[in-house]
């Protein structure tokens, strides 16, 4: 036994003191956290660890500081960039049964969760008060995933992604210290801004065990819409000019033809064609509603957009918006047996044509199959690329697909991830977007909360 085997298996011995059965390393559970959503080779972790309390989350911490073994944080497992796979071994820290929300403020419009809690479970406790918290990743990921990911969804363009939900955090640093950041208002000017430093840092800073989100009011009246185009470069700038006239769209999401033969076919959607389509939605009130809808119609048809299609019941505005939830799996069952690897970049608005025509073309050069899907609302689209897993000559083409779709976006002033993060996947593009002296600081930062580089190790820094 190497040096490396004796301090896992003395951290495993001191783990199980204090989780007992919840503590695991049967072959079946470490393979389910062997990985996440993506296409990346999966990778045992030691152990698995089912955490139920902050204090259990901060014993391991301390048990894995002190022996120099790594801790992967893990949600659901839904991420898409290798962020999960524990490709240096250790524990993987499971935080899915840490599932209760603590409370809910109703006057404050606030809740405090803990991080297992996915936000369908979140919102259904929540539609009897008329609240609802609006971000909303196409997955059934945990709240502690989407803040270590900074996600967002289809809402964000209206309502802000995790960056602009999050009030607060309880989290757990590498070395068991407990540490509360933010509060309940909704402003401060108070220190450094730890809770947008925890966001989007992908379990490499700490691990996230309480959750403070901002909620919202149902909307008096909420009204969808289908909206379908000749061509791509019509529906891109209908986008692009509702946005400048500052139509307050709630959700405004485009599936090139490719992705919505895909949802017709796997969604059962009737009555659409296979062509560059707008799924739209409008909040406010009844009169609003109408305005925003009549104007963006204009809009529309002046970009060669028709057949409006309405959805104002909640059964067809949900069937509609889990067509469009589901497209990754609509796209993946285009090709039996495939995965897909999404790209996932994000532009400025005005760049946003050239930078989803440009994708087109490179991805009819590759001769793969990729959909392209996207919260176009916020600049930010995704090509699934649609690959068998094994294939490794379509996989190493779908690489250098990628690598050109974020070059062109990086030269348009974006950047490699609006929203799934950087994982393994990414890092090589850090540099490019950041600079060598902003890795700097990141590399810096990592060093001074986990010295021994036990969280995540691998990931986010290249
Ligand atoms: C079909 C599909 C659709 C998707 N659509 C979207 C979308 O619209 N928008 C979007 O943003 N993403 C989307 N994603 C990606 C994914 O769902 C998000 O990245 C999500 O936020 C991950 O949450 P999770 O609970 O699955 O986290 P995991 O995959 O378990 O973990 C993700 C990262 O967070 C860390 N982590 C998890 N929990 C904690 C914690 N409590 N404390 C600290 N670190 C933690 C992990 O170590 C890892 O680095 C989609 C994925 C799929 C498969």
């Amino acid at each position: 036994m190497n040096a490396g085997s004796r301090r896992v298996e003395a951290a495993i011995a001191a783990a199980r003191e204090v989780f007992g059965e919840r503590l695991s390393t049967a072959e079946a559970i470490r393979g389910q956290h062997s990985r996440g959503e993506d296409l990346s080779r999966p990778v045992l972790p030691d152990a698995v660890a089912f955490a139920a309390t902050t204090e259990e989350v901060s014993r391991l911490l301390a048990i894995c500081n002190a022996h120099g073994v790594p801790v992967v944080p893990f949600g659901a497992g839904t991420s898409l960039e290798g962020h999960v796979t524990p490709w240096r071994g250790g524990i993987s820290l499971d935080l899915s049964r840490m599932d209760r929300v603590l409370e809910v403020n109703e006057a404050d419009m606030d809740c405090l969760v803990e991080p297992g809690v996915t936000r369908q479970a979140l919102n259904a406790g929540l539609r009897d008060r008329g609240l609802f918290f609006p971000v909303d990743p196409g997955s059934h990921a945990t709240i502690g995933g989407m803040c270590a990911t900074r996600a967002s969804g289809t809402n964000a363009v209206r309502y802000g992604t995790m960056r602009e939900n999050v009030l607060g955090l309880e989290a757990v640093l590498a070395d068991g210290r407990v540490v509360n950041t933010g509060g309940r208002t909704r402003k401060s000017a108070s220190g450094y801004d730890l809770t947008r430093l925890l966001l989007g840092s992908e379990g490499t800073l700490a691990v996230i065990t309480k959750v403070r989100l901002r909620l919202f009011g149902i909307p008096e009246a909420i009204s969808a819409a289908v909206v379908q185009f000749e061509d791509l470069g019509g529906a891109v700038r209908t986008v692009i000019e509702t946005l400048q006239c500052g139509i307050p769209v709630a959700r405004i999401e485009l599936l090139d033809e490719v992705q919505m033969a895909a949802c017709i076919a796997y969604s059962r959607l009737e009555g659409f064609a296979a062509r560059p389509t707008l799924f739209l939605e409008f909040h406010g009130t009844e009169a609003s509603v109408a305005e925003q809808a009549e104007a963006l119609g204009g809009i529309a048809a002046a970009h060669g957009g028709s057949g409006f299609a309405w959805a104002r019941e909640q059964e067809a505005r949900n069937r509609l918006w889990e067509a469009r939830h589901n497209a990754y799996w609509a796209a993946t069952a285009l090709l039996p047996g495939s995965r897909a690897y999404t790209t996932d970049i994000c532009v400025p608005i005005s760049a946003l044509e050239e930078a989803i025509l440009g994708a087109k073309r490179d991805i009819e050069e590759s001769g793969l199959t990729a959909p392209i899907v996207g919260h176009v609302g916020d600049g930010n689209f995704h090509a699934a690329i649609i690959v068998r897993p094994g294939d490794e000559e379509a996989l190493a083409r779908a690489w250098a697909l990628d690598r050109r779709i974020v070059a062109r976006g990086l030269a348009l002033g974006g950047t490699c991830s609006g929203e799934h993060g950087i994982g393994i996947h990414k890092r090589e593009f850090l540099e490019a977007e950041h600079g060598a002296a902003a890795l700097e600081v990141m590399r810096a930062i990592k060093a001074a909360l986990d010295p021994k580089g036990i969280l995540n190790p691998g990931k986010l820094l290249p």
